[in-house]
């Protein structure tokens, strides 16, 4: 299903869908002690409905790994905590449009879903992230027709994902998150996880999993990029940096909490913000 979704987005573009064959030249890749070691296979780790409470401890752990990331980001959450988009775009990785506050972009008329897309990308700039092409990931990887008419004459194109654990349930576990991605693992994969869901509380397991995912890769030979315009991987460093990484300094909006059980609840600040609102 998911990778039908890619294939029709590629069609749509009248482009060659090159998912497993994107290798680029060689490259080597350090893990602290470790030695350089060629890298010719390489995949992509994305991140999906941030900036939440976890980015912090995201962006600690892919600077101590060495790896780009790319973050499709809420603008509603960009909005509350805007020193994260520029520091990420400084740091190395590439921060995207993944709509104002996460709806089902079928479900809504032409108006919303411009307005969704819109002022998502407005925030997104003024918060120094330069988004070198439009590419967005739309929410649930729901579009149809209408959705990609809009998406297209807003000038965007858009892509899914090849791998998702259930990450954004709090019962799911940091072993059952490695294990479902570390099994798909090929080359041009594009993985997608979420620290902190919009509308859950889970991320915990996620930072758990995170260096687990990285260090497997790098066992088995891989390496990590970013995506391009086409949504492919493609070869990317993270620069060395001591700047601070920002915190949460606002409180982070979620939409109601479906996924939310128990006493599980996000980590302060946080603030349950009404969906018709910002729509
Ligand atoms: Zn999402």
């Amino acid at each position: 299903m998911q990778r039908i979704v890619r294939a029709l987005a590629a069609a749509t573009l009248g482009l060659p869908l090159a998912l497993s064959a994107v290798t680029g030249s060689a490259e080597t890749t350090t893990t602290g002690s470790e030695q350089p070691r060629p890298c010719h296979q390489r995949m992509a780790l994305t991140f999906d409905d941030g900036p939440s409470h976890y980015r912090t401890q995201t962006l600690r752990t892919l600077r101590r790994e060495h790896v780009p990331a790319t973050f499709f980001d809420t603008g509603m959450r960009v909005a509350a905590n805007p020193q994260f988009a520029g520091f990420e775009a400084r740091e190395g990785h590439l921060v995207l449009n993944h709509t104002w506050s996460h709806p089902r972009l079928s479900a809504l008329t032409p108006v919303q879903v411009r307005s969704q897309v819109r002022r998502s990308q407005r925030v997104l700039r003024q918060a120094g992230a330069p988004m070198p092409f439009k590419l967005l990931r739309p929410p649930f990887g729901d579009v149809n027709e209408a959705v990609s008419t809009e998406l297209t004459r807003l000038g965007y194109r858009y892509v899914t994902w090849d791998v998702v654990a259930v990450d954004w349930d709090v019962t799911t576990t940091s072993a059952e998150i490695r294990n479902t991605i570390v099994k798909e693992f090929r080359p041009g994969l594009v993985i997608l996880m979420h620290d902190g869901p919009v509308d859950s509380a889970a991320g915990t397991a996620v930072q758990t999993a995170l260096p687990q995912i990285i260090r497997r890769a790098r066992q088995q030979g891989y390496c990590f990029g970013l995506l391009n315009q086409l949504g492919q991987v493609v070869p990317a460093k993270l620069p060395a940096s001591r700047a601070a990484i920002p915190r949460v300094i606002n409180p982070v909006p979620y939409l109601p909490l479906e996924s939310y059980s128990g006493t599980q609840r996000p980590p302060e600040p946080y603030v349950i913000v009404d969906p018709k609102e910002e729509l």
